[in-house]
């Protein structure tokens, strides 16, 4: 059933939630393995509900995905909501061909296929226009040259999201190509990099005459910037909602489940629940999370009207900000505690691990600083960055 044929009004939201009821009731089984269940979740069209109903959705709106999500949690299923989580998917139903988008988006709503994203370059980061990587048209396929660097889950990963430069002879922004790049290929070669918490998820990719078919391309040639842009909108809103937990907590790749540390419970054990200075750390700790909360609400509604909300940042920049905060008031609580660490220590563990993980999100996805222009630019209106290389072809740009 499409949400066309069902009323978005109370009536057909009880309706609505009555069916998904009972389709969980018939399928919903928690031992399923994970891409068995997300197959059956993904055939019977609520892994996508707000998608058209020829790609896997309901054409339904906001109000009917949130119903059924309601029951999904209600039943403690998963697999709904992919429609705003999916940041793969998104993109590749966004910017896909249908040849594309046939083969590519059922196996990434059954989450298959494992992901990860090409970006960043030892020369560029923050300023990722400035991009060497290059991608060469062979007959119907691309060639690709050049070096990636941070790339959390490549080592495992069976696509990359790479962006790559497709034409020199004009400006940065103008010149790139968006594609899907097979990482399970001689031409691709990962080399893992050890983190500050001690972890190695992210590495250095090098790419040598790595060959990517024609059809990978998303969007026009050349036009990679936009795809990007979306691209980067949903990996920033994941970020802002969600965050990893202490190390013990379930990891699941670049943005994780998230596992708050309950603040009070800690102080209580540590005896310091009635010190007055914890108590308003604890106080601002917990005000952040609740506005945060609300802040992605209104980010989601901005991007139910288009692709790319730089409201958005905000969510990010909170949560950098949260876990930083997060992580302060939990040593404060622990005071001298904390020197010890490792499995003995399992609360001072958790501490230090937050403490170092907080760069996390205050880095990966676009940094602090980036946000804080992105919104002073796009959201409050004032004058830009100058950028002296923005409109000359990118063949003469100065190399750092
Ligand atoms: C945990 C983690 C996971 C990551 N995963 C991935 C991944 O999977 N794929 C991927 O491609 N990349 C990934 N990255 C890389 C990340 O996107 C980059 O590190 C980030 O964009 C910053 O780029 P950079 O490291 O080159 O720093 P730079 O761009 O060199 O910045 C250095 C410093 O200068 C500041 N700065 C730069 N430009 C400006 C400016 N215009 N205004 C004000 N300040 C500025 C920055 O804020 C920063 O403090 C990850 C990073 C982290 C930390």
């Amino acid at each position: 059933m499409t949400g066309a044929l069902l009323a978005d009004d109370a009536s057909g939201h009880a309706l609505l939630g009555a069916e998904v009821r009972s389709w969980l009731d018939a399928h919903w089984d928690p031992a399923l393995e994970r891409s068995a269940w997300l197959g059956l979740v993904v055939e019977a069209r609520w892994a996508v509900p707000r998608w058209p109903a020829e790609w896997f959705g309901r054409d339904m709106s906001d109000a009917q995905a949130r119903v059924i999500a309601a029951e999904f949690t209600r039943a403690g299923a998963y697999g709904t909501g992919q429609d705003r989580t999916n940041l793969w998917a998104n993109t590749a139903l966004s910017f896909g061909t249908d040849a594309f988008k046939r083969e590519f988006v059922p196996a990434l709503l059954r989450q298959e296929i494992s992901m990860c994203l090409l970006y960043s370059e030892p020369g560029a980061g923050s300023d990722l226009a400035g991009i060497r990587t290059n991608a060469v048209r062979d007959g119907d396929q691309w060639v690709i040259n050049g070096q990636k660097v941070w790339t959390s889950g490549a080592a495992t990963a069976d696509f990359g999201m790479l962006v790559a430069r497709t034409d020199w002879d004009v400006p940065k922004h103008r010149g790139i190509s968006f594609f899907f790049c097979p990482m399970k290929q001689p031409g691709v070669e990962v080399r893992p990099l050890r983190q500050i918490t001690d972890e190695a998820h992210f590495n250095e990719v090098f790419l040598t005459n790595a060959v990517i078919p024609g059809v990978n391309l998303l969007g026009e040639e050349n036009d990679g910037w936009r795809v990007l842009q979306t691209a980067l909108a949903y990996e920033r809103s994941a970020m802002g909602e969600n965050a990893r937990g202490p190390r013990r907590a379930a990891s699941n790749g670049p943005v994780a489940a998230s596992h708050e540390v309950d603040l009070i419970e800690l102080a209580r054990s540590a005896g310091c629940l009635d010190d007055p200075v914890i108590r308003q750390d604890i106080a601002r700790a917990t005000a952040l999370r609740s506005l945060n909360a609300l802040n992605t609400a209104r980010a989601k509604a901005e991007l139910a009207q288009g692709t790319s909300s730089p409201i958005m940042s905000l969510g990010k920049l909170a949560m950098s900000r949260i876990l930083h905060e997060g992580a302060r008031v939990q040593t404060a609580i622990l005071g001298a505690a904390t020197l010890l660490d490792g499995p003995d220590h399992p609360q001072a563990d958790d501490a230090n691990f937050l403490t170092l993980n907080a760069y996390f999100t205050s880095i990966g996805g676009g940094t602090d600083q980036i946000q804080r222009n992105i919104i002073g630019e796009r959201v409050l209106g004032l004058a830009k960055e100058p950028e002296i290389d923005r409109e000359i072809p990118f063949r003469e740009v100065r190399r750092a």
